[in-house]
């Protein structure tokens, strides 16, 4: 069975490695691997995410996927994620997961000085992924199955008729069904000086994902946004405040880098599988989990498909 697969995100290289034992495949990305928005996912993966703080539909399910793909390809994973609530409906539904541990005020600053004294919760079930790294080790595993990219631009799916299966994993340019998109701003910001170095990922109203001598903080959610270029000066005004709000003195921080990206959503916050038609299937609306959802739904894409 001949494969294309559109996309070489978390989507399309998930797919490709459960079907690389099926058939022959075919990776077509216009950018290379990772060049949408999983290049530049922040790396947290946790099944707490959203507002709420509560457990995700299909978390477990969802991370005990991603772990054993990891544990395949990229078995280099940090874990525990500290957890801030940033209000009340947070701090409940936090309470209310018993796999979360709670920290007081005095418990927090000991273990995470830079933070001082917050109450907090301790996520043990979640990790911080190098995701580029990911992307790059899952590719790999792929070659050796005899998987191959093309670095191109499809813009007419009738020049794929030569194969059996078509998926479309194309992000938040994936074709057929109307899906909300949401750009997401990051910085780069060099750690201070007079902070000890952080050793886990702080999740709140945003989040710090430590890396080395500097750190990354984001997120932005924007619904309305005319470019996907990345804007500094937008993502300063509105990420610095958030961090600084977690850790004291971020604010001050000197940014090096600013990066976005757009994610593609459903309503229902769980991706989309889709058949088109008898040959082509849609895989996309992993939003802000991508990590999280990836390899679930692509074992289940594939074993549905063959
Ligand atoms: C700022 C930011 C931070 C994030 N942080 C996290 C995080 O910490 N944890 C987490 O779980 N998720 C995170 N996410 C979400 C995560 O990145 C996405 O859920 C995930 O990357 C979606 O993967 P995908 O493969 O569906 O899409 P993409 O990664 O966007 O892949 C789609 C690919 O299709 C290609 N493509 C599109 N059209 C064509 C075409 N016509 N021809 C050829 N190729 C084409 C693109 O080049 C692209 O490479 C973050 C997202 C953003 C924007």
């Amino acid at each position: 069975m001949k494969i294309a697969i559109i996309g070489a995100g978390l989507a399309g290289l998930a797919v490709a490695y459960f079907l690389s034992e099926k058939g022959e495949v075919t990776l077509f990305d216009a950018k290379g691997i990772g060049g949408g928005a999983s290049g530049m996912a922040a790396g947290l993966l946790h099944p707490f995410a959203g507002q709420s703080g509560k457990l995700c539909r299909f978390g477990w399910e969802g991370l005990l996927a991603t772990v054993a793909l990891l544990n395949e390809v990229y078995p280099q994973k940090k874990g525990g994620i500290l957890r801030l609530p940033f209000n009340e409906r947070m701090r409940e539904g936090l309470a209310s997961q018993s796999e979360l541990a709670p920290l007081s005020p005095e418990e927090t600053e000991k273990q995470f000085p830079q933070v001082g004294k917050k109450s907090s919760f301790w996520c043990e079930e979640g990790y911080l992924i190098d995701t580029p790294a990911y992307l790059a080790a899952l590719f790999e595993k792929l070659k050796s199955k005899g998987s191959i990219l093309v670095q191109q631009k499809v813009e007419d799916f009738s020049s794929l008729q030569t194969f059996d299966k078509i998926i479309l994993c194309m992000g938040s340019d994936s074709p057929f069904i109307p899906l909300q998109k949401l750009k997401g701003h990051l910085l780069e910001i060099e750690w201070p000086s007079h902070l000890s170095p952080l050793e886990s990922p702080i999740l709140g109203a945003g989040y710090i994902i430590p890396k080395g001598r500097t750190c990354i903080i984001g997120s932005t959610y924007e619904r309305n946004f005319s470019s996907v270029a990345p804007d500094l000066e937008w993502a300063k005004r509105e990420l610095l405040p958030q961090a600084d709000r977690m850790i004291n003195g971020l604010s001050q921080a000197k940014v090096l880098k600013v990066m976005a990206g757009v994610r593609a959503s459903t309503h229902d916050h769980l991706p989309l599988i889709e058949s088109i038609d008898s040959k082509t299937t849609l895989f996309t609306g992993l939003g802000s989990r991508g990590l999280l959802y990836h390899a679930l739904y692509a074992k289940k894409l594939a074993d549905g498909l063959i």
